[in-house]
């Protein structure tokens, strides 16, 4: 199905993420972006998850003019007539493909595979930004296990534990078949993690 330039300019529901995009969250789950809520987890399933119901839907809503509430933070932004990361991957990729899209409600686009990946392979970052949670940086994990649990209800926080997923050697199958297709790819580490998980022995495999 060719998606006409005037359209997706016009639609308030349209999302080329959902038909290009992919991220991979800190535990193993998918979802369209890291705003929107994760649809599945498993990404050494991600070929069935990718054709699977929960982002057919998701298309076809996006599609039909209907608000997917899985991207909750894209239209509450948009209500209160902010810019959101939907307007931004919009015009990005309008303005990078100066062309009409070939979009598919099932396999997402032409090539069947996300064109994007936002990879978070496990807890591996190290910084302690002001506006991040214990779910991706492992200093701000440290510090929140070290106040009680009403605290940690209070500030809103509390840290789960998770096997990091760079040593599932099923999701590095994945990725080895995803990156061919990738035009982008960005993957959230630090360093001197990133050492940790170039040398890895998954890593070291693809
Ligand atoms: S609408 Fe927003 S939350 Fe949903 S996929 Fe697009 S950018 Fe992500």
């Amino acid at each position: 199905m060719t998606i006409y330039f005037n359209e997706i300019k016009n639609s308030s529901s349209f999302c080329i993420a959902a038909f290009t995009h992919t991220n991979f969250t800190i535990d193993g789950k998918v979802s369209p972006c890291c705003l929107a809520e994760p649809l599945e987890k498993g990404i050494e399933d991600f070929e069935n998850i990718w054709t699977g119901s929960s982002y057919v839907e998701l298309r076809k809503k996006m599609l039909e003019g209907t608000r997917p509430l899985e991207c909750w933070r894209c239209w509450q932004i948009e209500d209160k007539k902010g810019y959101s990361d939907r307007q931004i991957h919009n015009n990005t990729f309008l303005k990078d493909n100066n062309e009409n899209l070939d979009i598919d409600v099932i396999k997402g686009n032409t090539t069947g595979f996300p064109l994007w990946l936002d990879i978070r392979p496990g807890r591996f970052c190290n910084l302690k930004c002001r506006m991040c949670y214990s779910g991706n940086s492992s200093q701000i994990k440290e510090e929140i296990y070290l106040q009680n649990k009403a605290d940690q209800d209070i500030i809103g926080d509390r840290p789960e534990e998770f096997d990091d997923w760079i040593d599932n050697p099923a999701a590095f199958q994945i990725m080895k078949k995803l990156i061919p297709n990738i035009k982008t790819i960005k993957i959230a580490l630090v360093w001197p993690k990133a050492d940790t998980v170039a040398n890895s022995r998954s890593a070291k495999a693809v």
